[in-house]
């Protein structure tokens, strides 16, 4: 594989970058003293810059591409869907053979009972169509009381002001006026957070008690849904006790409250399920997704919706006054559906499953026995590790850096220096890779892992 063919110079770009365009969650003051990097190409699992440098994609993008770069089969049939019909919108009683079709594998691949699907362009849009469906809902069966949602500190649901909301991120909600009215948040199912002498069992146990507290204290004629990640992604690849999300679902049908399942991330393979409800083994009644159902070939997100909601909402609803222009996007759709071919007739579920999964979580555990490692842990293709400044046999007695992020990006850069892109989160580095990353290609990314947190040391 060659370094791509370049028609530009790259420090004139960088100084068009500098000068125009504003990157998302980006100090730019810091930007403008390095450049940013310029990525030029990719293939498989690994991308290449402007100068040359060959990284592996130990982030999938941002968590989505899950079938990997440079699928020509998934470009053509963006080609050939634009050649035919480009756009045209789903409102005014008009349709798309994409969007009907994908829809209809949709409701086939998520757990029962979801027969619904509701199109945005991203994450962010979903989770917004989220807050306002289920507000909706309770409108209809006539309590308009019922608005609260309940999410989680460190919890990711976008950046729309609703998205935002949702999510628990404090630095976000320090800026813009968050969250809007009639969202709360409880603590997190963090493990490395528990009281000392607690086993994980126990804790999620607690952690789910969490949300019961909170619905009385509110009253629970005033909580219309939950919303979690199976896993908490952005927040630092949290893996909940296997305790917790059963527990959370029994807490949700004791006081009827609707459960949502924000699965941008865990949609679509990455932790060995199609979806990660199915791992957690609960039932949402709405499941967001958006990532990994185009493999971020091109933007596309969505609600699925459970039979619950959906029956409600077309039985007594009329109209639903909601929705974007490129809700249900022909050529999006297309990608879609030619990306779900490739995870079907690759079997990248099953592997992730049953092969690399259990590989990586073996691989990555082994660097627990570093000297700046806490815990190193995964679930199928989400992976974590805990920056510590004194590590000790159980976490609870690790010392933690007193600026753990600082000591993560210094890490971060030495990693990109060994050809690895990896994400610095708090106290913690992660890796979501492509779900076509093989056995071979695990060794590789820990390796290349190891030798960075050499480097920090
Ligand atoms: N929900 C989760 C769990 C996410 O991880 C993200 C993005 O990382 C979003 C929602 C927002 O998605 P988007 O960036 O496509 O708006």
């Amino acid at each position: 594989i060659k370094t791509p063919q370049q028609d530009f110079d790259t420090a004139a770009i960088r100084q068009l970058d500098s000068a125009h365009f504003l990157h998302p969650f980006t100090d730019h003051g810091s930007l403008a003293e390095k450049g940013a990097r310029v990525m030029v190409r990719g293939e498989g699992i690994y991308l290449w810059d402007s100068e040359g440098h060959k990284i592996l994609d130990g982030m999938s993008g941002l968590w989505c591409v899950n079938v990997g770069y440079g699928r020509t089969s998934i470009s053509q049939a963006v080609y050939r869907q634009m050649e035919t019909l480009p756009f045209y919108n789903s409102f005014f009683n008009t349709t798309n053979v994409p969007a009907v079709t994908l829809a209809a594998q949709l409701a086939q691949l998520a757990p029962a009972p979801f027969k619904h699907v509701f199109f945005t362009s991203s994450g962010s849009e979903a989770n917004d169509t989220n807050v306002r469906l289920v507000r909706r809902y309770w409108d209809l069966l006539g309590h308009p009381e019922r608005h609260t949602i309940i999410g989680r500190v460190n919890g990711y649901h976008g950046s729309t002001m609703a998205g935002a909301s949702l999510g628990g991120m404090a630095g976000m909600h320090a800026q813009g006026g968050l969250p809007i009215p009639g969202i709360v948040h409880i603590g997190q199912p963090n493990y490395a957070e528990a009281p000392k002498g607690m086993t994980e069992a126990e804790f999620g146990i607690v952690a789910a008690g969490w949300l019961e507290q909170k619905i009385l204290e509110l009253g629970p004629d005033k909580v219309a849904a939950f919303i979690g990640e199976p896993v908490q992604g952005a927040g630092g690849v949290i893996i909940p006790p296997p305790t917790y999300w059963p527990e959370i679902q029994r807490i949700c049908d004791k006081y009827d409250v609707l459960l949502i399942a924000d699965e941008v991330i865990t949609g679509f393979g990455r932790l060995g399920t199609w979806f990660g409800s199915e791992l957690m083994q609960i039932q949402p009644d709405l499941i967001t997704f958006a990532k990994g159902v185009t493999s971020g070939y091109v933007p596309l997100g969505g609600v699925l919706v459970g039979s619950r909601v959906a029956h409600v909402l077309i039985e007594k609803g009329g109209e639903f006054n909601h929705g974007f222009t490129y809700s249900g996007h022909p050529v999006a759709c297309a990608a879609a559906l030619e990306n779900l071919r490739i995870i079907q007739d690759e079997q990248l579920v099953n592997a992730v499953a049953v092969d690399t999964g259990p590989y990586l979580k073996q691989k990555f555990a082994s660097l627990s026995d570093h000297p700046l490692v806490g815990h190193a842990d995964s679930l199928g293709f989400v992976a974590g590790l805990n920056l510590v400044r004194k590590k000790a046999e159980h976490l609870h007695d690790c010392v933690p850096f007193d600026q753990a992020l600082h000591v993560g990006m210094i890490c971060r850069g030495y990693m990109f220096a060994n050809g690895i892109i990896m994400r610095a989160v708090g106290d913690r580095m992660i890796v979501a890779p492509p779900l076509v990353m093989t056995q071979a290609q695990v060794d590789e990314m820990v390796d290349r892992i190891r030798q960075s947190l050499d480097d920090t040391l």
